[in-house]
């Protein structure tokens, strides 16, 4: 086996398919987010503003994030120093998943090392929970519960994305008495729709199905206390599991579920990817837990105003200027450019020309035909910055001769 030739052809293949990734190089200053300094591969700089981060409310440069954070630093050191199991529970994640329970009004919380983690070691553990379980998964899930579904080999049925029919067809065609899961988001973040939350608990009542939902992109965001979508539409307490990110709209990192006392009792003991790996760094845990803390609060709620605020005029003054935008309601304003070259073409520009960084969003992470910019604007984004952008996006439309239609949504 040639092993370099192997690894060549494998690059080669993403290349032919336009489907290699690069990344951008920035520097994120804090206190003036989204402001950002780029470093081109040459080494030369240039200040950008980001126009695609996750750090929905910019909590990342949070007064009260950042000093829990130094805080802990100080009093404990760096690292946890061992798995949950072996010597790394430390205070600061008791009271972390003490704060995530009762941000979603479930008896625990479980904290893993990311999102991403916690929805494949989950989902993948409730195989051997509930022996036969049969999950049904939305179309459009994110790679991680593709994966957690995927593992632990057992039944699966995709039902088409946010379609309560076809889910209910599938489940009245297996056996009523098998273990059931019905495994979905509250919202979508590449085209930013609302997953049917009410109407899917209403089938995994009459089913008798546990429900798992993904709030990623909503916690922090939606609802009086932030919990997410499923709390603003008074549907939090029929969900079973809710699986939430500490890296997005809180600024920090790291993922949990939050559920029945029995259920996280069982997962903590039997998911490898909950086990077997060394717990987050106290000083992580103490600002992700700082986070959670300020959003509840009245501090959180003008955030969440603001941030629904700024993406309403982003989507107003984009739709003004007859741009495809898809537009779902939700803080996040995807453009449809429809061709990966145009796609790439128009962020290259907006970057190099503009300081205006977004990442064109390709197959396979969206289907053909639908590549897209996606837009996360943020109570940081100043009327200022959303000027900018609108003129530029204004410029570079007509620059490419790109359509002015309707929306695709
Ligand atoms: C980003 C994302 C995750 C993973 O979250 P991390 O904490 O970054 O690992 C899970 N689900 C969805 C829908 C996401 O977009």
């Amino acid at each position: 086996m040639d092993y370099n030739a192997a690894i060549e052809a494998s690059l080669q293949r993403l290349h032919d398919e336009g489907r290699y990734r690069t990344f951008i190089d920035i520097e994120r200053r804090k206190g003036h987010f989204p402001h950002a300094v780029w470093t081109r591969p040459d080494g030369s700089q240039k200040e950008i503003t980001v126009w695609c981060g996750n750090d929905y409310l910019g909590m990342g440069q949070h007064p009260a994030v950042l000093a829990a954070m130094h805080e802990a630093l100080d009093a404990t050191g760096a690292g946890s120093g061992g798995t949950r199991n072996i010597s790394g529970t430390t205070v600061w994640h008791k009271r972390l998943e003490a704060e995530l329970a009762d941000l979603h009004g479930k008896a625990a919380a479980l904290v893993f090392t990311s999102a991403y983690i916690a929805n494949d070691a989950t989902l993948s553990t409730l195989r051997t929970i509930f022996p036969g379980l049969i999950i049904y998964s939305d179309a459009l899930n994110h790679a991680s519960m593709i994966e957690g579904v995927r593992r632990g080999n057992g039944e699966k049925r995709i039902f088409r994305h946010n379609d309560v029919a076809h889910l209910r067809e599938l489940l009245a065609k297996d056996d009523p008495a098998a273990p059931k899961l019905i495994a979905f988001e509250s919202i979508y973040s590449m085209d930013g729709d609302f997953g049917p939350i009410k109407e899917i608990c209403d089938l995994a009542e009459e089913f008798g199905a546990l429900t798992y939902l993904d709030e990623v992109h909503a916690v922090g965001m939606y609802g009086p206390r932030g919990a997410g979508v499923a709390e603003r539409d008074g549907q939090m307490h029929r969900l079973d599991i809710i699986n939430g990110t500490l890296a997005k709209a809180y600024g920090v990192f790291g993922g949990y579920i939050a559920a029945s006392a029995k259920l996280v009792d069982a997962v903590r003991s039997y998911a490898p990817g909950f086990i077997f790996t060394t717990s987050l760094p106290p000083a992580v845990a103490a600002g992700a837990a700082a986070s959670v803390r300020f959003l509840k609060g009245e501090g959180g709620q003008t955030l969440r105003e603001a941030h629904q605020t700024q993406a309403r005029v982003l989507k107003s003054r984009l739709k003004a200027m007859g741009l495809p935008i898809i537009d779902h309601g939700t803080h996040i304003v995807p453009v449809h450019v429809g061709d990966p070259i145009h796609c790439k073409m128009l962020s290259d520009m907006l970057l190099e020309d503009h300081g205006i960084y977004v990442q064109p969003i390709n197959y396979p992470t969206v289907p053909r035909g639908t590549e897209r910019l996606r837009f996360t604007p943020s109570p940081v984004h100043g009327p200022g910055e959303i000027d900018r952008l609108v003129r530029a996006m204004d410029r570079l439309w007509s620059h490419c001769a790109l359509n002015r239609a309707e929306a695709v949504a």
